[in-house]
């Protein structure tokens, strides 16, 4: 029996043994850094990644206090985790680095308090290409607003007749071409304008500003436009919201563009309804349609760049798919958030939340 258990022992201690060197395989070789921290803001373990991160050294801000100060926030504000990016090195620098940090609560011990895992994976090539391919979006951009300025500034003098006296028929067919042309030069801005946005160059002017007011201008000027497409645009905003913090031509920006979208998404004899609701620190406006509506699978989809759900083929017009991207970044750079209700066939509600208290609304650049 004695025999029996020994064997039975040995065999654990082999498996045990087994698992902890599979373990510390796992640790030691994968291909992002690992970098354990206690209570007491002490480093209890790091992978050669890790360790290897930690001993660097740096001009700017040591990795080791971005680590232990991301730890520390995930405990002060009892996360289980929090994801977040970490420099090394000077921004533009060759030696600029960007690494992902995952950090994780771990309880290794019910009766001590749980350490801080944290994963680093570097994404300093991904970030290089992105900022390759938005330099250039932004040259091509430029390269295509020159000649297109010209072509737009000629047909204009020739349909002014300034060339000349134009036939019926040629002044039809240039009118065509000066709409094309100025669709073209609209789709350009908004390539620029998105890239001026990624690239961090997003600059707000937050004033005290009254929302009902705004609202009511933007109703009133594109009125026009949605019964010409036979809808109606009603505006229930109420009249006297109280005043916040915010760039009215941003915020203004973000209203024309969901308001535009409905037109686009709605057919004719349809309505598009301006609501507004009061919460305790936020002030919601809603923009509702009652138009082609967009499929559950792609709402969250649609607020990505360049992606154009699937209902586009049955409205009217065509865009980049940038449109709902920079009007979500705008609401962000205001501390808000914007986000969509939808049925497919019987409309959306776009709304954007803004905070109503001053010490939220410190609007980030
Ligand atoms: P764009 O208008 O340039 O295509 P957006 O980013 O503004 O790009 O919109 C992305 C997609 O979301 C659109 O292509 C469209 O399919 C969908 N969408 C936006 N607003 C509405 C709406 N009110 N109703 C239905 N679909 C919409």
């Amino acid at each position: 029996m004695q025999a029996g258990i020994a064997i039975h022992n040995a065999e654990m201690h082999s498996r045990l043994r087994q698992q902890q060197r599979l373990l510390e395989a796992v640790v030691r070789d994968i291909n992002d850094g690992l970098v354990v921290i206690n209570a007491h803001s002490q480093i209890v373990l790091a992978n050669p990644i890790g360790r290897a991160l930690l001993d660097e050294q740096v001009d700017s801000q040591p990795i080791q206090a971005q680590l232990l100060a991301l730890a520390a926030s995930i405990r002060a504000e009892g996360k289980v985790t929090l994801m977040t990016e970490l420099q090394i090195g000077q921004e533009d620098d060759a030696d600029e680095r960007v690494y992902q940090a995952f950090g994780s609560q771990v309880r290794h011990d019910e009766s001590a308090e749980p350490l801080v895992a944290i994963l680093l994976r570097d994404i300093s090539a991904q970030r290089a290409e992105e900022k390759s391919r938005t330099e250039f979006f932004s040259m091509v951009s430029h390269e295509l607003r020159n000649p297109l300025n010209s072509l737009n500034g000629f047909i204009k003098v020739v349909l002014r007749g300034q060339a000349g006296a134009l036939t019926p028929l040629q002044n039809e067919f240039l009118s065509i071409a000066d709409g094309q042309v100025e669709q073209l030069k609209g789709r350009i801005s908004e390539l620029l304008e998105y890239n001026r946005i990624e690239a961090g160059r997003l600059v707000l002017d937050p004033q005290w500003n009254d929302m009902s007011l705004l609202v009511a201008g933007t109703a009133t000027r594109l009125a026009l436009h949605a019964e010409q497409t036979g809808l109606q645009l009603i505006n229930e905003v109420d009249s006297d919201l109280p005043e916040c913090l915010f760039d009215s031509e941003r915020i203004g920006q973000v209203l024309n563009n969901l308001i535009e979208n409905a037109i686009k998404a709605t057919p004719p004899g349809g309505t598009i309804t301006l609501r507004s609701e009061m919460h305790e620190e936020e002030v919601w406006i809603r923009v509702c349609d009652t138009g082609v509506g967009i499929p559950a699978e792609e709402q969250s989809k649609i607020f990505q760049r360049f992606y154009r759900a699937h209902n586009r083929a049955s409205s009217k017009g065509n865009h980049l798919g940038l449109g709902l991207a920079i009007c979500q970044q705008i609401v962000v750079g205001h501390h808000g958030r914007l986000w969509v209700e939808s049925e497919e066939g019987r409309g959306s509600c776009f709304t954007f939340a803004l905070p109503l208290s001053r010490r939220a609304a410190v609007v980030s650049k």
